[in-house]
């Protein structure tokens, strides 16, 4: 069994959050360097398969596709349809690309509404209704103090004074959706929208049909933590997926086969620096706008990505006790990690969650 690290490996000295994908006997190719794919015997079954993996730098991470089809060709289309999902989507909601369409809306706050694509509409609505549901644990409006603490680059914390005046700007209920023109009003001035926390399971959600539009049986679209595996891969089997041990880097803490769901990890090891001896990391407490301290990881199992991804980052917030009571009443799954390391695995779980022998 081989593992493929699926975070991206350019970042340097900050530990990503590598959820490893353990990829048995497919006929992957290299991130890029394709090897000619060959067939694979689908179990069950006469048909030939071609499986062909690819990787891309999008998004600001690595992004990895794997598609399962009938033929090269149509593997090939399905990657490559994927791909220009992810890159178009980037297109329209990063915040570090001053033409896309949230670029638009945080300059517009406290001015105007902004007409938006259906894609940005439905992202900002889903983001919305996560707020509600985590209790505003998850909030993207936390736009303002992620530039303060901006943990990459900045590794210093923020001011106290700082972190005041940014918190006056955070709070999803003050983002106005209207959905019969399809326009987005951020009410106050300053406000600033990131949808870091979810957009990349929105884009790997959106990735997987893509790929399933272009004719692929089965795939995997994995964009850092966030992971979305269709169908079956060439051996008939589901896409064993490995989580991030957050205190050990490259090591797995557990695997969990999935498919036709979304695996999706938010881990305090991802971006973070130290200072004073003090960790302090990427994923902020709307109601102080410091790193959320009750975890260490968390992995949400959801029927969608874009849940997946959302809910991983606001439970996270909410910490092991109230955040797993959430995932139970909405019948999903998690793995959480506190923050002494203790591990819990919620209910419908228990059964698919297998500890790595580390
Ligand atoms: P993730 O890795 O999915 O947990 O997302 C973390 C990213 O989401 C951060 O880098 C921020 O851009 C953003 N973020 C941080 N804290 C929150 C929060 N409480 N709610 C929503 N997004 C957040
Ligand atoms: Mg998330």
């Amino acid at each position: 069994m081989r593992y493929f690290s699926i975070r991206s490996l350019f970042t340097g000295a900050m530990f990503s959050l590598w959820l490893l994908v353990a990829c048995s006997t497919d006929p992957v190719s290299a991130p890029e360097a394709q090897a000619p794919p060959r067939a694979g015997a689908q179990v069950g079954s006469s048909e030939q398969t071609v499986t062909l993996k690819r990787a891309q730098y999008l998004m600001g991470t690595i992004a990895e596709i794997t598609a399962v089809a009938a033929h090269e060709a149509m593997a090939q289309e399905a990657v490559t349809a994927g791909f220009l999902e992810i890159r178009r989507l980037e297109q329209l909601l990063s915040t570090w690309i001053e033409t896309s369409e949230l670029s638009q809306v945080n300059r517009a706050a406290g001015r105007e509404r902004v007409p938006v694509s259906p894609e940005t509409f439905e992202l900002l609505t889903r983001a919305v209704e996560m707020g509600e549901l985590t209790g505003g644990a998850f909030d993207i409006t936390v736009g303002p103090a992620v530039r303060l603490w901006k943990v990459t680059e900045g590794q210093r914390a923020p001011s106290a004074m700082e972190l005041a005046i940014a918190a006056q700007y955070v709070d999803y209920r003050l983002i106005q959706l209207d959905s019969k023109n399809r326009t987005v009003f951020l009410s106050k001035p300053g406000m600033q929208i990131d949808v870091g926390g979810i957009g990349k399971g929105y884009a790997a959600e959106r990735a997987a049909a893509a790929m399933q539009g272009a004719g692929a049986g089965g795939g995997l679209v994995a964009i850092a933590g966030d992971f979305r595996p269709f169908g079956r891969r060439a051996d008939g089997t589901a896409w064993p997926v490995g989580l991030q041990h957050p205190r050990k880097r490259d090591a797995v803490l557990a695997t969990l086969d999935a498919s036709d769901e979304a695996v999706s990890t938010s881990g305090d090891y991802e971006r973070f620096f130290f200072q004073n001896g003090v960790r302090y990391h990427h994923i902020l407490n709307p109601r102080t706008l410091m790193p959320a301290r009750l975890c260490q990881s968390v992995t949400i199992v959801a029927p969608d990505a874009t849940t997946a991804d959302a809910l991983a980052t606001g439970v996270f917030v909410m910490g092991p006790v109230p955040g797993l009571a959430l995932v139970e009443r909405l019948k999903l799954g998690a793995v959480v990690v506190d923050a002494k390391g203790r591990v819990t695995v919620s209910s419908r779980l228990r059964s698919r969650v297998h500890a790595a022998p580390n």
